[in-house]
């Protein structure tokens, strides 16, 4: 809007009444949310100042991009950019629409499906998909938690899955030459009415948890449900003069032993979770309870989205902002 035509529009509002102004003020309310996306981008290149191509603080505003962002022309290579440029989504092309999708991952409610969300969006379910993906790669893998005092610790077990892997139907395919899955598909349990056999059970894959008194938690996946690899997950998370609260599997027992900490068991079945007073690991059993109230609705994420999946639940746990994540990425 032309600067005139703009001074006569704020004229304009002193005509009106107490109705108009109210509805005016939703609109501008609305307004704000659209362009909270571009407000944290610009404030992303207020923070940083500097040519994102050859580092220069020279710059002077040259005009606005498609998406109304404020553009720069550095004042050393002479280059364009925008807050947006070398981001992480610097190539979104509806940075308003992002915003709404990043809020729903964040909210309190429970994230909408990708599906429902791109019907909402009126957006390709694939394109909410790669935005999930993309926010799974700026929240990577999380700065290291300190533990101290009380420490819980348990593992809760996620389902194996190879969603979206044609394994089974290039096998069919040919099955003289691509040999036979490891196991099989776990729909075919229920459809097939296959029973459940011995040794399922290495499908199950361990995630740690940990909590501590002061609200540090964390959430890790190991390799294996061997001892050994309990006690090497553990062993930097806990301090010396640390109290660790298990259920003692042989992995925290180990760990205890050698480093000589304080272990308080506690059984895994209700009625014996509490040892002694504050001695229990019902921190950890109600992450674990939200843990799987957060990943039902997936429907058994693909393993190797897994990793995304549980930082994405610690980042809601530690009450991220959209903010948060557009400055990061
Ligand atoms: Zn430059």
């Amino acid at each position: 809007m032309l600067h005139h035509d703009f001074r006569r529009f704020l004229d304009a509002l002193d005509e009106l009444n107490p109705a108009q102004i109210e509805d005016a003020q939703t609109k501008i309310r609305d307004l704000r949310r659209k362009t909270e996306a571009i407000s944290e981008i610009e404030a992303r290149t207020n923070q940083e100042h500097k040519c994102p191509f050859c580092g220069d603080e020279r710059r002077q505003k040259w005009g606005r991009t498609r998406t109304k962002v404020q553009r720069y022309r550095c004042g050393g290579c002479q280059k364009t950019y925008s807050g947006r440029t070398g981001s992480a989504i610097g190539r979104i092309h509806r940075p308003d629409l992002f915003m709404v999708a990043l809020r729903d991952m964040l909210g309190t409610s429970a994230p909408q499906s990708v599906r429902k969300l791109a019907k909402r969006l009126g957006l390709n379910k694939y394109t909410v998909w790669r935005w999930r993906m993309l926010v799974f790669s700026i929240i990577g893998e999380g700065a290291a938690t300190a533990f101290s005092g009380i420490i819980e610790a348990d593992e809760t077990y996620q389902r194996e899955s190879r969603k979206g892997s044609r394994e089974w139907a290039r096998h069919f395919a040919d099955p003289q030459n691509i040999p036979q899955p490891p196991r099989p598909r776990w729909e075919d349990f229920t459809t097939q009415g296959l029973k459940m056999m011995r040794g399922l059970s290495r499908w199950q894959l361990p995630i740690l948890t940990v909590a501590d008194r002061s609200g540090a938690r964390l959430f890790q996946r190991l390799a294996n449900r061997k001892g050994a690899t309990l006690e090497r997950a553990m062993n930097p998370l806990v301090p010396g003069d640390a109290v660790l609260c298990s259920d003692g599997a042989n992995g925290y027992a180990k760990l205890a032993t050698a480093s000589g900490i304080e272990h308080f068991v506690v059984g895994s079945k209700p009625g014996t979770r509490v040892a002694a007073g504050c001695y229990h690991i019902q921190n950890v059993n109600s992450l674990h309870a939200q843990y799987n109230k957060f990943i039902k609705p997936f429907c058994g994420p693909a393993t190797k989205n897994l990793n995304g999946y549980i930082r994405w639940l610690e980042v809601r746990l530690g009450g991220a902002l959209p903010a948060d994540i557009i400055r990061t990425s």
